[in-house]
Formats: structure tokens, C-alpha cells, sequence
């Protein structure tokens, strides 16, 4: 699943590709991607003539700022790319493939696609007189982005404390930090020399204030390798990233640990699945 430093890959691809021309239509191969407005082609003809001024990114959300033909603000383009999701800058004649769910037409036959192979990713068209989050509802919820100053160490501490859970849930769940995943929550757990099971209560000042550096740590060696190998993940040029060569633990179970040689183990927690080294991770 895409996390922070994919979904920034897609980002900054999306910058140097689809700004300052207008949409001149768009097609809806799946209604149930569409997750607003209700009627697909209200989404179609909600897009239709605008142009797109920047893409920003908010935990795993992007959001496409819309300008009008005067370059007047004229609303968002909300995007999800959840388990599968891809978006693709490609020519309208390249082949479809097989799990395309959204085209948007751009002028000189260029196009972005929405390619989804497990359907859970979802794109929003919120108008120009409505906050974004009114509409895209999960933005409510989320907690910092992880590298802001808003996540300080002071804030981070304070959210653990007393909790009785284990440190790798705490760290999915969007409303402590926004965009962690599977893959970096632990891959910033092995940096810090924590175990995944660990309760956010147990946790000492020391561990927390490496965590906190390791996770910031990992989500920029990432974002700088352009994110990771693994699953469906592609830029928007349909080009894998190169974090999965240099990952510590993350889908190495069996494998040795990069440090101390031990084999990686692998645990079932919240259904899903943690990686750690028995003997870095104390
Ligand atoms: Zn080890």
C-alpha cells in the first residue's frame, strides 16, 4: 500500500506533468471510484475546462488545486490511492490497461489515468465553494504530518502516554501521524532498537525521542529513493522506487538482519503484518 513517501513520489510527478492545462474531459470507467459528488458525471462535468495550479499532499491524500479559465480558484481534485491505486501521465492511445478506472483528457492527447487493481481507491471533485474536508471527510481525522514541526517529540509523547497499545498500531493510526504505513512504521521501529509489540506506555523518554528520529529518518531516505519496490506502486511515468533494496526489515522475514545477521521475524498484529529482529530490537 502506498504510504507518505510514495504518495510524495506521485506528487512532485504529478507537478511536472499535469499543471496549467485545462481538462478537456474525463471519463468514468468505475462509478464507485468516483466518491463525490454521488453521479459520476457530475464529476465529469464538475472538471471539465478547469486546469490544475499544484498538487499538495496531505498524509496519504492528494489534492489537486483547480483555477478556472481567468485562473480563479475553482475547487480541488481529491485522490486516494489506497491499497492499489496508480495514476498514470500517459498518451490517450497508449493501450488500457485492464484496471483503468478514471481518464481525464488534457489537450496534445495526453492524459492521467486512474489504474486501480482491488478498487479501494477513491477520487473526490469538491466544488470551489466548499473546504475540502467538508467533503473529503477522512482529511478531518488526521493527526501532523511527520515532517512538520507540529510533530514534535513534546506532541508525540504526550499521545503515548498511558496508552495501552501496542507501538506499531499506534503508529498506523493516522490521527497520532499522518501517512505511515505497514512498511515505514516498521522500518522506523528497527532503526529505534523497539520491538513492534511494545505497549506506547512502556515506552521511556529515550526510546520515544529515537523513534521519533527514525521516523522522520526512514520517510526521507524514501521520499530520496523515490519510495519503494514493493506491491503496485509506480510514479506517475510507471517507474517503481528503489527503497525496497536498501530496507531493513520490512518483507525480509527469513532473511538476515542487515546488522546482526539473525533472521527476520514476522508477527500478525491488528491483522496485518509487523517484521523485527529479535536481537536489534530490545
Ligand atoms: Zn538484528
Amino acid at each position: 500500500m502506498p504510504e507518505l513517501p510514495e504518495v510524495e513520489t506521485v506528487r512532485r510527478g504529478l507537478n511536472q506533468t499535469t499543471l496549467s492545462q485545462p481538462i478537456v474531459g474525463a471519463d468514468v470507467l468505475l462509478d464507485r471510484t468516483i466518491a463525490h459528488p454521488a453521479l459520476p458525471t457530475e464529476f465529469v462535468a464538475g472538471l471539465r475546462g478547469l486546469a490544475i495550479a499544484q498538487w499538495r499532499r496531505r498524509g496519504k491524500y492528494l489534492l489537486a488545486e483547480l483555477v478556472d479559465a481567468a485562473n480563479q480558484p475553482a475547487g480541488y481534485l481529491g485522490v486516494h490511492l489506497r491499497m492499489t491505486g496508480q495514476l498514470l501521465w500517459v498518451a490517450q492511445d497508449a493501450p488500457l490497461q485492464k484496471h483503468c478506472r478514471v481518464r481525464l483528457f488534457f489537450p496534445g492527447n495526453r492524459e492521467l489515468r486512474f489504474v486501480d487493481q482491488r478498487t479501494f481507491g477513491q477520487l473526490w471533485w469538491v466544488p470551489g465553494d466548499r473546504p475540502p474536508e467538508s467533503v473529503i471527510t477522512g482529511l478531518q481525522a488526521l493527526g501532523p504530518e511527520p515532517l512538520s514541526d507540529d510533530f514534535s517529540v513534546d506532541y508525540f509523547a504526550q499521545w503515548l502516554r498511558g496508552r495501552q497499545r501496542p507501538i506499531k498500531n499506534a503508529l498506523l493510526d493516522q490521527s497520532l501521524v499522518a501517512g505511515i504505513g505497514n512498511i515505514y512504521a516498521d522500518e522506523a521501529l528497527f532503526l529505534s532498537g523497539i520491538r513492534p509489540q511494545t505497549l506506547c506506555a512502556r515506552l521511556k523518554p529515550k526510546q520515544i525521542q529515537r523513534l521519533h528520529h527514525a521516523i522522520r529518518d526512514v520517510l526521507q531516505t524514501a521520499i530520496a529513493n523515490k519510495g519503494t519496490t514493493f506491491s503496485d506502486f509506480r510514479d506517475v511515468q510507471g517507474i517503481n522506487g528503489n527503497y525496497g533494496g536498501v530496507a531493513w526489515v520490512y518483507n525480509r522475514d527469513g532473511e538476515p538482519c542487515r546488522v546482526c545477521s539473525a533472521p527476520i521475524l514476522r508477527l500478525k498484529m491488528a491483522g496485518r503484518s509487523a517484521h523485527y529482529c529479535k536481537a536489534c530490537q530490545r
